[in-house]
């Protein structure tokens, strides 16, 4: 298991595969469990599928690591006009986003002035943005990012990973600041002199984080729990409930495709549930993450393949 997981974010990471392989239909056609199309448009049906479940959803376009100022600026513009078209949509839809889709490896400052465009857009209608974590080597500079944004902006939250050592301390630094944190193991590839390789240590540091996040929500923290690990799903209700707090005081991300049915359970239970959507055409690192987390799914792509 922890070959093929390291194999396949080797995979992710190889500069000449991320362009060779997703030219392979049968590629194109198994990653269509995990994402509903290409297009915004594609991304937003499903957030209206989604919406008659009682689910609410976050979008993301997917792509990193820009390397070009004109780029980055051309993904803000996109951002922009998600949120746009999820207002005249009247969907509960937040945006989350990736620091270097936005400039990051180019330069802070200018990161900084692309995540405040899109987070004002989203404040001026009364939307949300998340910043989801990427590699280990970017942690200090997204946190940075982070805190610069949220003084003049709450609508902006931020994931945390349970596999690095550092996310407890990282937390405790944030709490004084009441932060929005989405909860989530992490899908990079890492060294053991960062992150914890056992199942079992990740699963307790993220339960002893969530743990800590739902003492301050009634002090107006926000938590999000973004796993599809039902054990953890049932702690933290358990734990919860236990400190008084109601299904709708936290939420519950899932990805789109995975576990669908634990969703819409979930969503019938009353708790608060958003499904984050992916799409875009720079899918493919993005997707290897996804068979990574299970590499069981490698068959479903070889029955793709066998089909063809
Ligand atoms: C809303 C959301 C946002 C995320 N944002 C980030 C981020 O910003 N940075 C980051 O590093 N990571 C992010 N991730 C990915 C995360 O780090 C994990 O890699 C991923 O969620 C798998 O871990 P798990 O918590 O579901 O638990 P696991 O223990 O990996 O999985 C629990 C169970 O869920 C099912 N499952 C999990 N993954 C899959 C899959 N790919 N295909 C099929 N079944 C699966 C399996 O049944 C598995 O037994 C995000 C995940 C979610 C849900």
């Amino acid at each position: 298991m922890g070959l093929a997981r390291n194999a396949l974010l080797w995979i992710s990471e190889n500069r000449k595969l991320r362009q060779a392989l997703p030219k392979y239909k049968f590629i194109r056609r198994a990653v269509s469990r995990f994402m509903p199309g290409e297009q915004l448009d594609d991304a937003l049906a499903a957030a209206e599928r989604l919406r008659q479940q009682s689910i609410d959803t976050v979008l993301t376009l997917l792509g990193e690591n820009v390397t070009d100022e004109r780029e980055a600026r051309h993904e803000v513009e996109h951002y922009v006009e998600m949120l746009r078209q999820i207002s005249k949509r009247g969907l509960d839809t937040h945006v989350s986003v990736k620091l270097t889709h936005l400039g990051l490896d180019l330069n802070e400052d200018l990161c900084v002035k692309n995540l405040l465009a899109i987070v004002a857009e989203a404040k001026a209608l009364n939307n949300m943005v998340w910043i989801d974590m990427e590699q280990s080597q970017y942690v200090d500079r997204t946190i940075e990012v982070y805190k610069k944004v949220r003084k003049d902006f709450p609508n902006v939250g931020l994931c945390l990973q349970s596999y690095l050592y550092r996310t407890e301390k990282d937390l405790e630094n944030l709490l004084p600041h009441l932060p929005a944190i989405r909860f989530v193991k992490g899908a990079y590839k890492e060294p053991l002199s960062v992150a914890f390789r056992k199942k079992s240590d990740v699963d307790a540091n993220f339960f002893k984080l969530t743990r800590t996040l739902l003492g301050h929500v009634r002090n107006g923290a926000k938590l999000v729990v973004g796993t599809h690990d039902m054990e953890l799903v049932c702690a933290t209700q358990g734990e919860a409930e236990r400190v008084g707090l109601a299904r709708t005081d936290y939420e519950f991300h899932l990805l789109y495709g995975i576990q669908a049915n634990e969703q819409m359970k979930l969503a019938r239970e009353g708790y608060s549930v958003r499904v984050l959507i992916s799409y875009g055409s720079f899918w493919f690192p993005w997707y290897v993450r996804r068979l990574a987390e299970r590499p069981a799914n490698i068959w479903f792509v070889v029955r793709k393949l066998l089909s063809s």
